[in-house]
């Protein structure tokens, strides 16, 4: 039986057709800016998502944390979900790097409200913060989209009040498939976006950021001050290209698997799951078991890895190698697993 892995999308190998062009690739010094691999790879990752320029980066916190940098001062606050990347995964770079004041915001499912935002936005009072950016995900963590009509509330808003939009788009062809809507759609709502293409799209390393001309020239130099500055890129852009261009086309197959997965898993007695909330590739599900803590190295002995999760609630992603039969392999495991552990 070949290796499952559940964990993440971040998990996903490069392609043989990507390995074949990292071989390939023609290559020069990216901090000259000469290496052809990766001009051609902002070229594209700019026109695909509708910004003017592009910048690839070594990583999607990295794409984040120069966004936050080059859209605001020291002292400013930038408004963001209490759940998001920047605000729990990025081991307090906007305070650390930035010296920025983060406002979290708790929204229902996640999903933001406009209202809600403006109503955390500070006065000029003398006493508050400068309210100058706000950062909003798509797709959010808890595999749910934000539909475009709330995108562009906030954009509204925003504009109103002078206050410039990050979106973070770690999975943001995801998001753009589960809603039916072209990226450009969603990335028209904001100044800037960064996405990965080392997560579902199977690149090796690297998300690009993308934003005007004027903001990615300022975003190039702050990348060179925390030392994401390098040099043949290319070998890695050749990889990155193919995301954008080839593997951006099958995300819905993982979309399916994950809806499969979650009907599949719902039909297994003491497991729940909204399956309203399996929007893109991750199932969230309530699994209310006895020794639920040993799944994982049970599961693990079968060549099938899963999150380290004590419950209820445990995150199955779907990605590239991952088959509908892979999806019925790991149900029928599990449903084995409440068997042994309930009548043994
Ligand atoms: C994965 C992810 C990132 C970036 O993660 P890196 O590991 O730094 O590439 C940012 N935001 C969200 C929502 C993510 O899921």
């Amino acid at each position: 039986m070949k290796a499952l892995d559940f964990r993440s999308d971040t998990v996903t190998h490069p392609t043989p057709a990507m390995r074949e062009a990292m071989f390939r690739a023609e290559v020069g010094d990216d901090v000259y800016q000469d290496d052809p691999t990766t001009n051609r790879l902002e070229e594209i990752a700019a026109e695909m998502l509708g910004m003017e320029a592009a910048l690839f980066v070594p990583s999607g916190t990295m794409g984040n944390q120069l966004a936050l940098m080059t859209h605001t001062r020291r002292g400013d606050e930038a408004i963001v979900s209490i759940n998001s990347h920047i605000f729990e995964h990025e081991v307090g770079a906007a305070a650390g790097l930035s010296g920025l004041n983060l406002h979290p915001l708790q929204f229902p499912d996640g999903i933001y409200d406009a209202s809600q935002i403006e109503k955390a936005v500070r006065s000029t009072d003398i006493h508050e913060p400068p309210t100058t950016l706000i950062c909003l995900e798509n797709a959010l963590a808890n595999g749910r989209v934000v539909p475009l009509k709330t995108m562009q509330d906030i954009q509204k808003m925003a504009k109103e009040r002078d206050i410039l939009l990050h979106m973070d788009g770690a999975r943001l062809f995801n998001a753009a498939i589960a809603l039916g809507l072209d990226v450009k759609q969603l990335t028209a709502c904001v100044d800037s976006v960064s996405c990965c293409l080392s997560k579902g799209l199977c690149a090796p390393i690297g998300s690009v950021l993308c934003g005007s001309a004027e903001f990615i020239l300022r975003a190039r130099k702050n990348r060179k001050m925390l030392g994401g500055g390098m040099r043949q890129t290319g070998i890695l852009a050749a990889a990155g290209i193919l995301s954008l261009t080839e593997m951006t086309k099958r995300l819905k197959e993982d979309h399916e698997n994950a809806r499969y997965l979650a009907e599949l898993l719902s039909r297994i007695p003491g497991v729940s799951v909204d399956t309203e909330s399996v929007q893109i590739n991750m199932v969230f599900a309530t699994m209310d078991w006895p020794e639920l803590d040993q799944l994982q190295p049970w599961l693990e002995e079968k060549n099938v890895r899963i999150g380290a999760y004590t419950g209820p609630e445990v995150r199955f992603v779907t990605h590239y190698g991952v088959t509908a039969e892979d999806v019925e392999h790991l149900a029928g495991l599990l449903a084995e697993f409440h068997k042994s552990r309930v009548s043994g």
